[in-house]
């Protein structure tokens, strides 16, 4: 008789319901971000970490042995899915050996790249511990503006190289687009693009002011009505960075929760100065894990963003499009003086959507009046 023991094996699909729903029954977290540094090769037009990309920052990042340490906690906590990304991770000088720990402690690995730094050392080095999945940015599949957007004259033909690189090496990548307002036009380009590389294509909106305040990034933002143009019959690539915003209930009740999303739940987010968050756009509080531990840093900090509440009377406080909108708290803050405020852009975006998936007219968020607030529109 055969020693052989057979090890069950699930579809991946029920597998992650299932620790979502035992996360959301035990209150645990299970997903974490984390951002090893700030630096990186190019400097995106959109990008929110590029102010600190320079070298007078570099000393405030996160050292490898505060890295190790923070990998053995999350171990210790349980979360299965983290996601390492910058910057650009491979700017990092000991990014393998971080990845190589974070393998061995059995994560579910995905990498957040520009993808014009592959060579055939760093696909090789991958490829003997390939990562769950590895996404790339497509913002271009054109040389002039791409190079125009990362302001890297080059970065064009590396990215194709690289994006070459990895498909020959059989390693899990997808690729995503963010529109905005000088890509619009080559959507169907890059939809052709990342389709030739048998990639589903989607897209996301969403644009935040950078970590230092500056609000040079929203310039690039999409005209709210080619969002839904765009949108037609295309798949959606929003994610939880994008739509942290939005429930999935498009009639779920308002709260005078400040974060009305999943924030302060299951999903963590490590900046590069070693600041907890609870998502990657979340600064209205951070907790810094070089004077607590993580368990701590997690319990107080939930805590507090579950506990936001709107003291004013924000527009926000009963808005009937909150659903649709994307507006994040602390990018109110940079743009509109408060986090309580409405972003006027986002008002915008979230009343075109709703009344292109209701087929209804709606009053304008901005314009509601107090008499009007709390009625529906059947
Ligand atoms: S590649 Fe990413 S991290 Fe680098 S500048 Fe562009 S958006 Fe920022
Ligand atoms: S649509 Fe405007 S008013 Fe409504 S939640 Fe979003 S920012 Fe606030």
């Amino acid at each position: 008789m055969s020693n052989e023991r057979t090890i069950p094996t699930i579809q991946y699909g029920t597998f992650s319901q299932r620790v979502h729903e035992q996360a959301a029954a035990h209150q645990r977290v299970i997903k974490a971000q984390f951002e090893l540094t700030y630096r990186c090769n190019l400097h995106c037009r959109h990008c929110y970490t590029d102010p600190y990309n320079s070298k007078e920052f570099f000393s405030h990042e996160l050292t490898l042995d505060e890295i190790h340490r923070l990998l053995d906690e999350m171990q210790q906590l349980g979360i299965v899915w983290l996601n390492l990304t910058g910057g650009d991770i491979f700017m990092h000088p000991h990014f393998f050996e971080i990845y190589e720990a974070a393998v061995h402690r059995g994560f579910l690995l995905q990498l957040y790249t520009n993808g014009t730094l592959f060579t055939k050392a760093t696909i090789e080095r991958l490829q003997q511990m390939p990562p769950f999945t590895i996404d790339i940015s497509c913002h271009s599949v054109t040389e002039e503006p791409f190079d125009w957007f990362t302001q890297v004259p080059g970065s064009f033909r590396a990215f194709v190289r690289g994006l070459e690189l990895l498909r020959d090496s059989g390693l899990p990548f997808t690729l995503k687009t963010k529109a905005m307002n000088w890509n619009t036009d080559e959507m169907p380009a890059i939809r052709q693009f990342v389709e030739s590389f048998g990639q589903e294509f989607g897209f996301t909106t969403s644009l935040s002011p950078r970590l230092n305040g500056d609000l040079s990034s929203l310039s690039c933002r999409i005209a709210p009505e080619d969002i839904v143009a765009l949108r037609g019959d295309q798949p959606t690539a929003d994610g939880d960075e994008e739509r942290c915003g939005m429930s999935a209930d498009l009639f779920a009740p308002n709260t005078d929760r400040l974060y009305r999303c999943g924030c302060g739940t299951d999903t963590i987010h490590i900046n590069a100065w070693g600041e907890l968050g609870t998502c990657t756009l979340q600064y209205e509080r951070r907790v810094s894990l070089r004077t607590h531990t993580l368990a701590d840093a997690i319990e107080m900090l939930f805590r507090e963003i579950r506990g936001l509440r709107y003291q004013g009377d924000s527009p926000c406080r009963t808005c009937e499009v909150h659903t649709f909108c994307d507006k994040k708290p602390s990018d109110a803050r940079w743009e509109c003086g408060t986090a309580e405020a409405p972003i006027p852009y986002d008002c915008d975006v979230a009343l075109t959507r709703a009344q292109s998936a209701l087929h209804q007219t709606l009053i304008h968020p901005l314009r509601r009046t107090h008499k009007e607030v709390g009625t529906h529109h059947d």
